[in-house]
């Protein structure tokens, strides 16, 4: 039996050394291991062995099976290595070829959007700041006054980078998608001075159950002010004169008091929807109500300012957060958020 299995080691090393393609490697793979299955008809003469001589074989046969599975895996990887080197040196790109420029350059409505608030902010005096999408747990939460185990973090489903590489990593410094974009509030407010003005747009990223108004990334964009005596009444000024500028003057504005556990007494603020306009026409967006929740603002909690060595006493500070593909739909009456995501260029072109 012993040479049975040799013999069919080597019929085995001379066939695959013959393969040319996938094809022909499946048909090999289903000979000796699937279908067929060589070795199995050569140990059912096993049971006529006596113990010692059982145990020699299945060990033989067992080391002959894991040989059979590794070198059809080669084997595979060698193929797939060929095929690309085959195209690599088929196929030339000839990059003196013109272009076809039919249906180019059309910007996403998301980064139209992003870039009409942008452009809005800053000729009220705002700065742009920017910070990563994998951020780390330090600054998405726990110096945001949202430490392990509060509440506020089950409202998010957190994206973690893998376990691999975050278990190396100690406790604050473990990697994820940022949930929102207020990271980039504690990055600036630990490395500029007083007074701060400014706006994050960006992408964040939430474990969410999809529909018209929520997708697992989406685009946000956050103000942050700390200065001296600014009130409740900067930010409602602030808040109207941007929505008029880029939805139309007869946008309406209604501000709800809300709660969020980790910061100081906050708001919702809805705007009157610009899809249905009030018309009673069946809308998705705004599910009939009118209103679309479109922005959030809040005082930042003095426990935050503190955490970035700012003095609570001393200056004034708050902030507001806005979807952008909310405002997007609003702006261009896309009734359903999803319909960015989806790469459609009968969507896309239109801009
Ligand atoms: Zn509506």
């Amino acid at each position: 039996m012993e040479n049975k299995l040799k013999e069919l080691k080597n019929t085995f090393i001379e066939g695959i050394k013959n393969i040319k393609n996938n094809i022909e490697l499946k048909e090999l793979e289903n000979n000796y291991i699937w279908k067929k299955w060589k070795l199995k008809k050569i140990l059912a003469w096993i049971k006529d062995l006596n113990l010692e001589d059982k145990k020699n074989i299945w060990i033989i046969a067992n080391n002959l099976k894991i040989f059979i599975i590794n070198n059809i895996k080669n084997k595979e990887f060698e193929l797939e290595k060929l095929k690309y080197e085959k195209i690599e040196n088929d196929e030339q790109i000839d990059i003196s070829l013109e272009f076809p420029s039919k249906n180019l350059w059309h910007k996403h409505p998301i980064s139209i959007t992003s870039n009409l608030l942008e452009e809005i902010f800053i000729s009220l005096g705002f700065k742009i700041e920017d910070g990563p999408q994998i951020e780390i747990e330090k600054y998405n939460f726990d110096k945001l006054n949202i430490p392990d185990n509060h509440p506020a973090r089950d409202v998010w489903d957190t994206f973690w980078i893998s376990d691999n590489i975050n278990n190396k990593r100690s406790k604050w410094e473990k990697y994820l998608l940022r949930t929102h974009t207020s990271p980039v509030q504690v990055r600036t407010m630990l490395k500029w001075k007083m007074p701060i003005k400014i706006i994050v747009p960006g992408r964040v990223f939430r474990y969410e159950q999809e529909d018209a108004r929520h997708t697992c990334n989406f685009y946000q964009l956050e103000w942050l002010v700390v200065w001296k005596w600014i009130t409740f009444w900067n930010l409602k000024w602030t808040l109207d004169t941007v929505m008029k500028k880029l939805l139309g003057k007869d946008t309406k504005l209604r501000f709800r008091p809300s709660i969020f556990p980790f910061t100081e007494p906050s708001a919702e603020i809805d705007i009157s929807c610009q899809i249905c306009k009030n018309t009673g026409s069946h809308c998705k967006m705004c599910s009939w109500t009118w209103w679309v929740e479109l922005l959030w603002a809040w005082m930042v909690h003095p426990k935050v300012l503190t955490s970035c060595w700012i003095n609570p006493e001393e200056y004034s500070w708050f902030a507001f957060g806005i979807w952008i593909d909310r405002i997007a739909s609003q702006k261009f009456w896309v009734d359903s958020s999803r319909m960015f995501y989806q790469s459609k260029l009968k969507l896309n072109e239109q801009f």
